[in-house]
C-alpha cells in the first residue's frame, strides 16, 4: 500500500449543498473531531484520538476552522484546527505527519492527509484571488466563495502534480541528490508538471533539465497524495536514451546511475555508500517496481 491512500472516507459530496443536512452533522452525537494544531494531527495510542463533541473547547466551533472530512459509517467526521488551545488531559500529542506515517495504519493515514491538505488550504485562501476581498467556507470545506456580492468568485482546494521518475537504461538506474537530502540518501528526479505538459511530456524535460538525458518511452506506474502541502506524485518509468549526463548543478548536488544490485541491496538497507527513501515515499516503490521488471 502506498502511504496516504486507501482512505475509507464518505465524502458525502452530494449531500453538501444541503445546509440542514450540514447542520445536522455539526451538532450530531456520534460526531468525531480530528484536531490539529499547526497542522500536526493529535494521535493517542498510535492511533489517530478522535474527540467527542464534549471535549471541544467552548467557541472553537464558532473560532476556529472546522472541515467536514465525510462520513464513516454514517458518522461525521471533522477536522479543527485547534492550535494554540489546551486540550482536556489524556487525550494524546500533536504529532507531525512524516512522523506519524511511521505509526498509524493506512487508513487513518490517508484521512489524516487529506485532514492537513484541507486545513492548510482553507488557512491560505481567506482572501479572494480575484478581487482581494474576503471568502468563507462553502458545502462543510469543499470549498470557498469570495462573499464580495459583485464578485462571488468560487476556490477550490488545489492538488499540485507533480512527476517523480526514475529513468533507466537497461541494468541500471538514475537518482540523484538534492543538497536538503540527509547525507547518503539518492532518489528518483522530480518536479511540478507546468501549464501546457502532458506528465509524459514533464517527466521528458524534466530528466533533460535535471541530468542532460534525453528519454523515450515513459510508463506510468503510481501515484501518491503528498500533503506536504497538497501534490499528487505521479510516478513513473522512463527509457534513458543514453548514459551520459550533463548535471544541472543548481537542483542537484551529485547524480548518479546505480545497478539493479546496488538498488536491491538498498532496498533492504544493505547498500555500502548510499540509502534510498523508506517505503512511505512513492520513489521507494518505483524502485520496486523496476527490480521486479516492471
Ligand atoms: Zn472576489
Amino acid at each position: 500500500m502506498i502511504a496516504f491512500t486507501g482512505g475509507i472516507i464518505d465524502r458525502a459530496d452530494a449531500r453538501r449543498n444541503d445546509k440542514a443536512w450540514l447542520e445536522e452533522q455539526r451538532h450530531s452525537r456520534d460526531l468525531r473531531v480530528l484536531a490539529l494544531a499547526d497542522l500536526k494531527p493529535l494521535l493517542a495510542n498510535g492511533g489517530l484520538s478522535w474527540l467527542a463533541p464534549e471535549d471541544i473547547p467552548e467557541d472553537a466551533w464558532a473560532t476556529r476552522l472546522a472541515v467536514l472530512l465525510g462520513l464513516i459509517g454514517g458518522a461525521p467526521r471533522f477536522a479543527l484546527d485547534l492550535s494554540g488551545l489546551s486540550l482536556p488531559a489524556g487525550r494524546g500529542d500533536y504529532v507531525d505527519l512524516r512522523a506519524a506515517a511511521g505509526l498509524l495504519p493506512p487508513d487513518e493515514l490517508a484521512l489524516a492527509g487529506l485532514a492537513r491538505s484541507l486545513v492548510d488550504w482553507h488557512a491560505r485562501h481567506r482572501f479572494c484571488a480575484a478581487c482581494g476581498g474576503p471568502t468563507a467556507l462553502r458545502r462543510g470545506g469543499a470549498h470557498r466563495q469570495c462573499i464580495t456580492e459583485a464578485c462571488a468568485a468560487e476556490h477550490f482546494p488545489r492538488v499540485d502534480p507533480v512527476a517523480i521518475m526514475l529513468a533507466t537504461r537497461g541494468e541500471h538506474c538514475l537518482m540523484g541528490r538534492q543538497t536538503r537530502f540527509p547525507p547518503g540518501m539518492f532518489s528518483a528526479l522530480a518536479g511540478f508538471i507546468e501549464a501546457g505538459e502532458s506528465i509524459e511530456e514533464a517527466v521528458r524535460r524534466e530528466i533533460m533539465e535535471e541530468a542532460g538525458v534525453a528519454v523515450g518511452a515513459v510508463r506510468y506506474i503510481a501515484s501518491q497524495p503528498w500533503p506536504f502541502p497538497s501534490s499528487l506524485m505521479i510516478g513513473c518509468l522512463a527509457e534513458a536514451l543514453s548514459k551520459e549526463l550533463i548535471p544541472d548543478s543548481d537542483e542537484l548536488e551529485e547524480l548518479r546511475w546505480f545497478s539493479r544490485d546496488e538498488v536491491r541491496q538498498a532496498l533492504c538497507g544493505q547498500a555500502k555508500d548510499f540509502f534510498v527513501p523508506p517505503p512511505i515515499a512513492i520513489a521507494h516503490h518505483l524502485l520496486k517496481a523496476w527490480i521486479a521488471g516492471g
